[in-house]
């Protein structure tokens, strides 16, 4: 029998238009023999739009206003064998659906309301992750009530840290609101966009020399397996928005070009920071690897990685074997095998 998928996409985050891409991959490449899927894209305001909404705000990558309230929607989705909540960011990659749909008893592709909440927030993530031994930066968490009550300060704290550092809010991605900082002169700008978009926001020592940027694939529940370790290169200050989605400007080396024992030590920590997270169905590891020191560092986990057909996450199992649609079919496997 056809499994009947929900495909949630779009959604609140700065990340709806990167959701929207990776949905229109999803839609395409499901083999349609094993699947029905509906697609509902989530608007920006929050609202979920009907039928013919839907497929126009997944052909032009540009969702009106509109649609129904959440709740509303959530006791209709009862009749779908699993939601595929493809949304990145907040409201989407954070617990807040996965609460959601563990109330209305419905199974769901990806970790539950733990796993997803603190992967979600860098700051939770760091200090999960270093109470299991895990290697990151120095990091220090400032929020927005300290910012608008004392800047100097949290500007005095944060050049302890040393010249470049890096702003980002603690709950974002696709390098929404994230600044590197190198000089005195840029940190009021850094801190102000990241305050606009989050309560929280962590600020990171940079790595003691640019970093080789490598990603690994998690998929599993409680016996995950890691995918071959990948690279990207590029030719830009960091890893920002318009370097990750403009098309030919950063390039993906899958296997990396690291050390074998490197790359093997680097699955190890990732499985092991999945297990921390208590993360479910699929992740993106993503780690720093500094080349001239030999240091590995984790940098964060995404427990709804850009999931387009040329994504780093689907191109790592491709890599070992597992093709876009196998792919998408074991992860509504594990979302069925979770409950
Ligand atoms: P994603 O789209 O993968 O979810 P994100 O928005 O969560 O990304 P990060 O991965 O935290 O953002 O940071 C984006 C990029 O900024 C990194 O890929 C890297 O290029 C650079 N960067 C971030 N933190 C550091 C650091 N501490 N040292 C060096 N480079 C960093
Ligand atoms: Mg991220
Ligand atoms: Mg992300
Ligand atoms: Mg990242």
């Amino acid at each position: 029998m056809k499994k009947r998928i929900l495909l949630l996409a779009g959604g609140q985050s700065g990340e709806h238009e990167v959701s929207l891409m990776s949905a229109r991959s999803v839609l395409n490449a499901l083999p349609r023999d094993r699947f029905d899927v509906t697609p509902v894209v989530i608007s920006k305001q929050g609202r979920w739009l009907p039928p013919t909404e839907t497929t126009k705000a997944l052909e032009t990558g540009k969702s009106a206003p509109g649609g129904d309230l959440v709740l509303h929607r959530a006791a209709s989705a009862e009749g779908y064998d699993a939601v595929f909540p493809l949304l990145h960011g907040p409201m989407g990659e954070d617990g807040t659906i996965q609460g959601l749909m563990t109330l209305a008893g419905i199974p769901f592709v990806g970790s539950g309301v733990l796993g997803s909440a603190v992967s979600m927030d860098k700051v939770m993530t760091k200090q999960v992750l270093a109470a299991v031994g895990i290697p990151q930066v120095a990091w220090q968490l400032a929020l927005r009530r300290d910012w608008q009550q004392n800047p100097q300060g949290v500007k005095d704290e944060a050049v302890k840290l040393g010249f470049p550092f890096f702003v980002k809010p603690a709950n974002l991605g696709s390098s929404v609101g994230i600044s590197k900082v190198h000089n005195e002169g840029e940190m009021d700008r850094a801190f102000e966009l990241a305050f606009s978009l989050d309560r929280r926001v962590i600020v990171e020592a940079m790595t003691s020399h640019k970093p080789r940027e490598v990603e690994v694939g998690i998929l599993g529940n409680d016996a995950p397996i890691a995918s071959p370790v990948g690279e990207l290169s590029f030719d830009a200050d960091f890893y920002d928005y318009e370097t990750k989605y403009t098309e030919g400007v950063a390039q993906m080396h899958i296997p990396a070009r690291i050390p074998g024992e490197v790359a093997e030590n680097i699955r190890e920590l990732a499985l092991k920071a999945f297990k921390a997270l208590d993360c479910a169905g699929l992740a993106r590891v993503d780690f720093f690897y500094v080349a001239e020191t030999g240091e590995v560092l984790l940098n964060e986990v995404n427990t709804m990685p850009g999931f387009t057909t040329t994504s780093m996450y689907p191109k790592l199992f491709e890599a070992a074997g597992l093709s876009y649609g196998e792919l998408v079919a074991r992860l509504v496997e594990l979302a069925l095998e979770k409950r």
